[in-house]
């Protein structure tokens, strides 16, 4: 998968192309409209060639060359002005004035190549239209206030998921932590795990979701499909590089030995690379280190931080407010 950078860079060169191609047409137009701007536009070559004089040699007053220079800009104006055009209609086109569509200012990347950027990570992210919606803004407590006599713990135990995932989602990067998100089915995993994804992208991070399910299918895809040039394969490479994975739903997928040894491998690589993971399941403890290994729960134990979300199913409520 193409870097978000290469992509938005590859965009804002087409930007460029683009503004230059409407900046030469728009030439060809005036040029065709009024024969003497062709003329001005010659004698402020000589002018430019002249002011090169003045610095040079010194021969000619450098005050003379400019208030001549000046002069004949105010020509172009008028001859553009008086034959219907806008006066800066022979400007050179920018989409950013800030940067001048070099990306670029001070060296540092201008908020123009920045968006760029932001627009392509979160194309690559997989993220669904509706996932894309579920921010921490949305995090309303509501949502857990129906659950009968239980309700003032789940309301006490979502706080805290919710405190944990946005912490988890400002800082992952910096602390090289990874999260696990355990709890029943609805009980807002994948919400969370939205929440956390958006803000990551917000914060200019790169960020995969997927579904262990699929996720373990692109990876039997990529070992028996045409090598390295596969789309497949290429997904496999950015599951490793990315800044920040999401895999949904562990234990949902179909295992074989191959898939049980490419997670831990993932979950291993990943914690070398000091690059973060968000994992979330229905099942237990217990229950993933029977299917995975006991060596893998370790992991979790050791490099995860864990939460626990509690309650009714939400995903109906949520689907429902969502939707409007
Ligand atoms: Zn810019």
């Amino acid at each position: 998968m193409e870097s978000a950078y290469a992509l938005a860079s590859r965009e804002l060169e087409n930007i460029r192309m683009e503004n230059q191609a409407e900046q030469a047409r728009r030439h060809s137009e005036i040029c065709a409209k009024i024969p003497k701007f062709s003329e001005v536009e010659a004698e402020l070559m000589k002018n430019g060639t002249r002011l090169l004089g003045c610095i040079l040699n010194k021969n000619e007053s450098f005050e003379d060359v400019k208030s001549s220079i000046k002069a004949l800009q105010q020509k172009k104006a008028e001859l553009l002005v008086a034959n219907g055009f806008s006066e800066d209609f022979a400007d050179d086109i920018y989409s950013c004035t800030i940067c001048r569509d070099t990306g670029f200012v001070e060296g540092k990347r201008c908020v123009c190549l920045k968006n760029l950027i932001k627009k392509h990570i979160g194309a690559n992210s997989n993220l669904t239209e509706f996932m894309r919606g579920q921010t921490f803004e949305k995090f309303d407590m509501s949502l857990f206030a129906n659950q009968g006599e239980g309700t003032d713990k789940v309301l006490k135990i979502m706080q805290i998921v919710c405190d944990t995932a946005y912490s988890f989602a400002e800082n992952f990067d910096k602390n090289h932590e990874n999260l696990l998100i355990m709890g029943n089915a609805g009980t807002g995993k994948t919400f969370v795990s939205s929440c956390i994804a958006n803000h990551a992208l917000e914060r200019g991070k790169s960020v995969y979701y997927q579904t262990a399910f699929k996720l373990f299918q692109l990876f039997e895809d990529a070992k028996f499909g045409k090598g390295d040039e596969s789309e497949a394969a290429e997904i496999v490479r950015y599951v490793y590089d990315v800044d920040l994975l999401i895999i949904d739903d562990l234990g949902t997928e179909f295992l074989t030995q191959y898939t049980t040894a490419a997670l831990f491998d993932i979950i291993n690589s990943r914690i070398t690379s000091g690059k973060s993971t968000v994992i979330s399941t229905n099942l237990a403890f217990e229950e993933l280190s029977n299917m995975y290994s006991q060596r893998m729960t370790s992991r979790f134990r050791g490099e995860y931080k864990i939460i626990q979300t509690l309650g009714k199913d939400i995903r109906e409520i949520i689907h429902q407010r969502d939707k409007k």
